[in-house]
C-alpha cells in the first residue's frame, strides 16, 4: 500500500488554520492506509492523527489529514460488518427517529450502510425513503425493499432535487466527513422549509471519551473532527440551520459488543470475545449512555 499525502486542515466551524492546541500527536505510519481500516465497525485498533482543539470555538478535529479523494476511494472499497449488532443499532437509531417532528413524507440518509434504517423508516410509516452510501458491499447487501433506494455514490451537488426532504439523517457518519462544514449547505439546499436534519455521533464531552482520552475508541483515524453537542450545535447554526435540541444518547447494546469497545490488552480481550461469542451472556442487551450524542436542527421556515 502507497503512502498517502497528509494536509491541514482547517476549523470548520471558525475557518482558522492553526490556531490550535495539540491534544494528542499522530501514532501511525501513512502507509497504514487501507480499506480495512476504513470499514465500518472494526475491532478498534487505537490508530488516529494528530488531534487538536481549536483556541477559539473549542472544536476537535484531525490535522493534517489524508486527502478526500483518497478517504472517498478507502469508503469505497470498505467492508461491511455490523453482524448480529444490526438489531440493536437499529432499534438504538429508530428510537431517535421516532423523535423527529413534522411531516414523514421524504427522508434521506446520507452513509446508511446497508439501508436498515431506511427499512426502519418505512416501519415508522415514511412515504419515501432514499440513502447515500459508498461502499459497494453495504448497498449489495440490502433488502429488496430499499435496494432500490440506495445511491452508491457520496452525497454530492445535482444528487438530488432541492427542497426535496422533510428529514435528513446521518448515524455516526457526520465525524467521518472530509469537510463537514460544506456538507451542511447542500443539506440544507436539500430540505424543504422546516425541515430537519438529525445527527447521531460520538460526543468528545462525554464521561466515557474524557475519562479514557487517547485510549477512548473514539480517538480514532476515521475521525476528522470530534464534536460535543456545544461545537455541533455551533457548526449546524454557523450553516444556516435552527437548533432545536441535543444531548447524550442511550444505546442499545449486547455485552459482547461492549467487550470489543474495552481498552483491553489484545491477549485478554481476545479470550472475553470468544467466552461471549454466542452465548446467552454475550447477547444481553444493557441500554447504556455510550459516548454518543444526538442533534436536531430545522431549516429555517424562511430560509
Ligand atoms: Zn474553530
Amino acid at each position: 500500500m502507497s503512502a498517502v499525502a497528509l494536509h491541514p486542515t482547517r476549523c470548520p466551524i471558525c475557518q482558522t488554520e492553526g490556531n490550535a492546541a495539540q491534544l494528542y500527536p499522530a501514532n501511525f505510519d501513512p502507509r497504514a492506509f487501507n480499506p480495512a481500516v476504513f470499514s465500518a465497525r472494526r475491532l478498534p485498533d487505537r490508530l488516529h492523527y494528530r488531534l487538536v482543539r481549536c483556541a477559539t470555538c473549542e472544536l476537535v478535529r484531525s490535522d493534517p489529514v489524508a486527502e478526500a479523494g483518497a478517504l472517498a476511494r478507502l469508503y469505497a472499497q470498505s467492508s461491511f460488518d455490523y453482524g448480529e449488532e444490526v438489531r440493536h443499532i437499529r432499534r438504538t437509531y429508530g428510537r431517535y427517529l421516532a423523535r423527529l417532528k413534522g411531516p414523514r413524507g421524504a427522508l434521506l440518509e446520507v452513509g446508511c450502510g446497508n439501508g436498515f434504517l431506511l427499512e426502519e423508516a418505512l416501519d415508522q410509516g415514511w412515504d419515501q425513503v432514499w440513502g447515500v452510501e459508498p461502499s459497494q458491499a453495504a448497498v449489495a447487501q440490502a433488502a429488496p425493499r430499499v435496494q432500490g433506494r440506495i445511491r452508491c455514490d457520496v452525497l454530492r451537488p445535482g444528487l438530488f432535487a432541492p427542497a426535496s426532504f422533510d428529514a435528513i439523517c446521518m448515524f455516526q457518519v457526520f465525524d467521518h466527513l472530509p469537510d463537514p462544514g460544506s456538507l451542511l449547505p447542500e443539506c440544507l439546499g436539500l430540505l424543504r422549509p422546516g425541515g430537519r436534519l438529525l445527527l447521531l455521533n460520538h460526543n468528545v464531552a462525554a464521561w466515557s471519551a474524557r475519562l479514557l482520552g487517547e485510549r477512548s475508541p473514539i480517538v480514532d483515524i476515521e475521525h476528522t473532527c470530534l464534536y460535543s453537542p456545544a461545537t455541533l450545535g455551533r457548526l449546524v447554526a454557523r450553516r444556516g440551520f435552527r437548533v432545536e435540541g441535543a444531548g447524550a444518547v442511550l444505546n442499545d447494546y449486547s455485552l459482547h459488543y461492549l467487550a470489543r469497545l474495552l481498552p483491553l490488552p489484545g491477549g485478554i480481550k481476545g479470550c472475553l470475545l470468544a467466552l461471549l461469542q454466542g452465548s446467552a451472556l454475550g447477547r444481553f442487551c444493557l441500554r447504556v449512555p455510550l459516548g454518543n450524542l444526538w442533534l436536531v436542527a430545522r431549516r429555517p421556515e424562511e430560509g
